[in-house]
């Protein structure tokens, strides 16, 4: 098959719809790309743009000794869209990589929408082979993500999984900056020293903080445990990502439960040094900092609930929301026991699955796998075998683990998911550093892995 001849149909615009869509058209593939928004919003979209990002407008670490700072190194290495327009439109959040998502959905959609090989299509699809059939596409990818509509889900249920495809997840709030008293809280990003000097570089600090101390803080445990939530849908069983669990849900499991998770107030000392109880992070939206996320506060809470109680909180008298937060079906597939480790599946070998779908969890995880997805199908064309990625890469480690884990549970990029790296032992002796070592150590040895298969990309 010559590459100018063939044809690939991609269903979801989204990070990794998007990416996939970037990358075969860059290497002279005809992609199709249909996306249901423009027709109908799903529950957590606010744009009909494409790559939008539905909670936090974060891409995670720039660390390139974290996990999600070396996921980074390798989706550049293949040319990422995401990543491009993520430093493009970043929004300062300290060591992450945060973006105004408004312009880097709308500057994606551009550029896609001017690609000489993409054709962009306004459609909600129901069933992949057919349209495939219809298009005379050869290949498919199916990157229609955790809130994957109701036609299609159920396709891919009666095709392909089964039962075995959802679950639920639930989305932060944002307030609005100018209905806040700032006088009740104040700036300070973790671990960086505190500042009231205009020109220091530490006075413009990313996060703005919400004190709290014993008594008012467990007066606001007892409000999130007693207050009115959303109950999951009928038969449906909830489960939560670990990393994303709702704030209510983390206070029902104990009422310090926070405090060491998205309310720990270690490295927030205030000005006159003092370091309160708890603390509640707030993060800029966008450049202006016109809006404001709660970081961490998923949560379960009906609407009218999360005004009510959020309103107690110290500055948030006042406080206007521009969206509440709520709970999601999240779906994804058993990916071991359905697909191939190109990510096709078994029972239909020309139909592909990327992004969360495939049993990844976050948004540059998601655009990897819709990179991944792509440039298998590429080396298919290109007359080529499957490219294993070293488990010892970010890639890789992400591939076993969605194709061998025995219970599939979404999963960020982390280093437990890489193979261990030996210390010397010296490097073992040396207590405090030993963890930052071994990141170190495990990210160079990542970088070179990925390094040794450039050329095979196409
Ligand atoms: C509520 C919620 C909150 C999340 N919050 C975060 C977070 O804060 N940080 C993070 O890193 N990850 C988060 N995730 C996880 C996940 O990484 C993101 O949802 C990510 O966007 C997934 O990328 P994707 O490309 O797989 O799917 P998406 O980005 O969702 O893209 C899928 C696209 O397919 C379209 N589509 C769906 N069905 C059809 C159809 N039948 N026909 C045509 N098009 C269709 C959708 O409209 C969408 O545009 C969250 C997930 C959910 C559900």
């Amino acid at each position: 098959m010559k590459a100018l001849d063939s044809k690939v149909l991609i269903i979801g615009a989204g990070l990794a719809g998007t990416d996939a869509a970037w990358f075969l058209a860059n290497h002279g593939i005809k992609v199709v790309l249909a996306e249901v928004k423009k027709t109908k919003l799903g529950p957590a979209q606010k744009m009909d743009t494409y790559a939008e990002l539905v909670c936090t407008n974060s891409l995670k670490s720039l660390n390139p000794d974290s996990g999600h700072g070396l996921l980074k190194y390798e989706m550049k290495g293949l040319g990422s869209l995401i990543l491009e327009m993520g430093h493009k439109h970043a929004v300062p959040a300290g060591d992450a990589l945060a973006v105004d998502r408004e312009e880097f959905s709308k500057d994606i959609t551009n550029t896609l929408k001017n690609h000489e090989n993409i054709e962009l299509m306004d459609l909600e699809v129901s069933d992949p082979i057919l349209l495939a059939k219809e298009l005379e596409a050869d290949f498919t990818i199916v990157a229609s993500g955790p809130l994957t509509t109701e036609p299609l889900s159920d396709w891919i249920m009666k095709n392909i999984s089964g039962d075995d495809f959802y679950f639920y997840d639930a989305i932060a709030p944002v307030v609005d900056a100018d209905s806040l008293d700032f006088s009740k809280m104040y700036f300070k990003d973790r671990h960086k020293p505190y500042s009231d000097d205009p020109n220091s570089e530490n006075a413009e600090a990313d996060y703005l903080n919400i004190p709290l101390e014993k008594p008012a803080y467990l007066k606001f445990m007892n409000d999130l445990i007693e207050a009115e939530k959303v109950p999951a849908q009928n038969f449906e069983q909830e489960k939560f990502f670990e990393a994303c669990l709702p704030i209510d849900l983390m206070a029902e499991r104990g009422e310090e439960t926070p405090r060491f998770g998205p309310m720990k107030p270690i490295g927030l000392e205030k000005e006159d040094g003092s370091i309160p109880y708890a603390c509640i992070q707030l993060r800029k939206e966008n450049l202006l900092g016109s809006a404001y996320n709660l970081v961490g506060f998923q949560t379960r809470l009906k609407y009218p609930e999360q005004v009510r109680v959020f309103k107690t909180l110290p500055g948030f008298e006042e406080a206007s929301f521009i969206h509440l937060g709520s709970v999601h079906r999240n779906s994804f597939l058993n990916a071991r026991k359905l697909l191939n480790w190109d990510l096709s599946s078994k029972e239909f070998p020309n139909l592909y699955f990327a992004g969360q779908m495939t049993g990844v969890e976050g948004y540059t995880e998601s655009a990897t796998m819709g990179l991944y997805v792509a440039m298998q199908i590429l080396r298919k064309i290109n007359g080529k075998e499957l490219l294993k990625f070293p488990f010892e890469t970010g890639i890789g480690a992400l591939v076993n683990y969605i194709m061998t884990v025995k219970k599939p549970t979404p999963s960020n990029i982390n280093f437990g998911l890489l193979p261990s790296v030996e210390l010397t032992k010296e490097e073992r002796r040396n207590r405090k550093e030993r963890k930052k070592i071994k990141k170190a150590k495990a990210a160079a040895r990542a970088r070179d892995a990925f390094d040794s298969l450039k050329g095979e990309f196409a």
